[in-house]
């Protein structure tokens, strides 16, 4: 039995499914998740001192890799004066300057604690601005765990949804409307049939959570349109997208100018920070400032503040976000021949989908219409070659500024090897 056999019985004693998230139980790919002790640069070392190369990058937040050293030094920097003030302090208005001065639609920003609390709270203002209760989500989009976004489409009926979790307050749930990504006819029956009572609608501009399901410009242009006409204030869920996809996320990448934004994992440098922000208008309405309460014992803690203030710097002028495309570019060309499996990838996010590359993937209805094959065994020989990718065929994987071409190029050559049985299409 190796040690995290052991680790993992004991955990399941102790804690739901041995976990503190879901996805790290490795359901999806089956097998006993490795207990990892720490990571260094690109590399993450599990309790039997084996070293990984790491495409998790803790979910997204480490672009920078393992134990950057500015991060660090911000990080111990806050330890050593004080790691909680409960009070005003300089760090936090650091971090709210550099963004907004780099981000024209954030004029605003509040930091909480995870990125479930940016979108809850974001949710909250919207209603709080429109004296509207529905928000219009999309099917193939994650936006953490609060209960009026656990809810997916129903089969059948087209209004028909479904809770995405047991426990919810279903009062909540009525007044979440769901359409399908990728699917024009849906978005308009959505607006005509609920238009003058959507407070707002809520998409990942590059769904990154469902597999990475980049979206056609038209069709994101169109839901703009659409809030605008009908008064709804579009949010941008940019937890994952945003300081990833570029500076200025997805919003910056494809030209929008969303009037609420929500972040969190790069943000914090690794640290649990979530942050909403947009236009002055509409988070002047946040307590003190305005009636929509929303408050936190631990927000803008001082370690965290550093830490993001420490990364974001790092990204600012671009150069690395070239690099991790350049990163990127060595994938796409690795795949480019073969036929066997789907790469998908907006810069340093990439998902492997196990059919041939025939036409792009952009929902979940085209992912019923071609179903892959499994994951689990490209996940274990990876594993065993000493690579870490996301546990589960939907997550995406996340390269670093740590990572090497050499690291890469490995990694592409072990996937096609790993998957060199799958039919050609
Ligand atoms: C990760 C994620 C969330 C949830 O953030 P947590 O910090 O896990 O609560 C919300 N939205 C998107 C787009 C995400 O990727």
């Amino acid at each position: 039995m190796s040690t995290s056999d052991d680790l993992f019985a004991r955990s399941k004693l102790v804690s739901p499914g041995g976990v503190h998230s879901p996805v790290r139980a490795f359901k999806g790919v089956g097998g006993t998740p490795r207990f990892m002790t720490g990571g260094h640069g690109a590399f993450m070392t599990d309790v039997d001192g084996r070293d990984y190369v790491d495409f998790l990058s803790a979910f997204g937040p480490l672009i920078l890799g393992h134990g950057n050293a500015a991060v660090r030094e911000a990080a111990i920097g806050a330890i050593s004066r004080g790691w909680s003030l409960g009070t005003t302090e300089p760090y936090s208005l650091d971090l709210a300057e550099f963004i907004t001065r780099r981000i024209p639609w954030v004029e605003s920003i509040r930091f909480v604690n995870s990125g479930t609390e940016a979108v809850m709270s974001a949710l909250r203002v919207a209603r709080g601005a429109t004296g509207r209760d529905k928000i219009l989500k999309f099917d193939g989009c994650y936006h953490g765990h609060t209960d009026s976004m656990l809810i997916k489409s129903g089969s059948g009926l087209a209004e028909a949804t479904v809770a995405d979790s047991a426990g919810l307050d279903h009062a909540t749930l009525s007044g979440t409307v769901v359409a399908a990504l990728d699917d024009d006819a849906a978005l308009e029956a959505a607006f005509e049939r609920h238009g003058s009572q959507i407070a707002a609608a809520i998409v990942e501009p590059v769904p990154a959570n469902y597999g990475l399901l980049p979206q056609r410009l038209a069709y994101l242009q169109r839901l703009a349109q659409l809030c605008r006409k009908h008064g709804a204030l579009l949010i941008f869920d940019e937890v994952i997208s945003g300081f990833r996809v570029g500076f200025q996320g997805a919003a910056g990448l494809y030209g929008f100018e969303p009037d609420l934004v929500t972040y969190g994992k790069v943000i914090g440098g690794g640290f649990p920070v979530g942050a909403y922000g947009g236009k002055r208008q509409y988070m002047d309405l946040v307590a003190p400032s305005g009636p929509v309460y929303q408050a936190g014992t631990l927000s803008a803690n001082p370690v965290a503040m550093c830490a993001g203030l420490a990364t974001v710097q790092q990204l600012a002028d671009g150069s690395l976000y070239a690099r991790l495309e350049k990163l990127g570019q060595r994938l796409d060309a690795a795949f480019a021949t073969q036929r066997r499996i789907t790469l998908q990838r907006v810069g340093s996010l990439f998902w492997f989908y196990l059919v041939p590359p025939t036409a792009p993937i952009r929902s979940l209805a085209d992912m019923q219409a071609r179903p892959a094959a499994p994951f689990g065994p490209l996940f274990h020989t990876l594993l065993e070659g000493g690579m870490y990718l996301s546990p589960s065929a939907y997550e995406v994987g996340f390269l670093s500024a740590a990572h090497s071409e050499a690291q890469v190029d490995a990694m592409a050559a072990a996937v096609l090897a790993a998957t060199a049985h799958l039919p050609s299409g």
